[in-house]
């Protein structure tokens, strides 16, 4: 850390985003403790784990992985919120280097591409940006692959998806993807990349829109995966 930021840290003392507690010098965004509790799954040394098991019968994904698991009630659950919700883009991109850590060196290392589950463009203006394109630039940071958030992009507007049925959502989420340039993905592994996994449609719709062209394999991988 640079003198001047520690400078600042004297006046402007920084809090742990997940427990509340003021942070050391030397920690940044999480307490030592917290980085300790974090409940990880584990999922990229697993290849049949909860979350691929989402999209069994669903769409032909190759790896996936969280993370963390996103519980009611636990103090991680609001990291993902601040990201999504709060202007926390910091905390999105670390977030992201954080997933990209636990990536590498492991069967993720094949990956060429990353890609985030785009927004569209009228939500994107609203919220000012992307939550997922922040955790893909802290990942393409640490993994050093490519990251592309203009060759799938969002061409419907779904609305608020929570009051209707599974079956409403899947034929909601259906087709609102497009590939505007096939050619760059074309023999690629891509990754996937979204904040949280809750019933996996969108990233099957994601997914299911990439595994149309010749020789795309996909992958997903998230910070939470909300199992309860
Ligand atoms: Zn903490």
């Amino acid at each position: 850390m640079s003198y001047f930021l520690h400078f600042l840290r004297l006046f402007f003392p920084k809090n742990c985003e997940a427990c509340g507690e003021s942070l050391l010098k030397s920690e940044e965004f999480l307490c030592t403790q917290c980085l300790y509790d974090l409940p990880r799954t584990n999922f990229h040394k697993n290849e049949d784990n909860a979350v691929n098991r989402l999209f069994y019968g669903i769409s032909k994904i190759k790896y996936s992985t969280a993370l963390y698991f996103f519980k009611k009630g636990s103090k991680f659950r609001t990291l993902v919120h601040k990201v999504k919700y709060n202007n926390q883009k910091e905390l999105g991109i670390e977030l992201g280097r954080m997933l990209g850590r636990e990536l590498k060196s492991s069967k993720f290392d094949d990956i060429d591409l990353i890609i985030p589950v785009p927004l569209h463009p009228a939500k994107k203006i609203k919220r000012g940006y992307n939550q997922s394109e922040l955790i893909a630039r802290g990942l393409e940071e640490v993994t050093e692959k490519e990251c592309r958030n203009d060759v799938l992009i969002r061409t419907i507007y779904t609305e608020t998806q929570t009051k209707k049925s599974l079956e409403e959502r899947r034929r909601n989420v259906d087709s609102a993807f497009k590939i505007t340039s096939p050619d760059d993905i074309k023999g690629k592994h891509i990754l996937l990349i979204d904040d949280v996994v809750t019933t996996g449609s969108t990233l099957a719709s994601c997914a299911n829109e990439l595994l149309k062209y010749d020789d795309v394999k996909v992958s997903t991988a998230v910070i939470a995966f909300a199992d309860s």
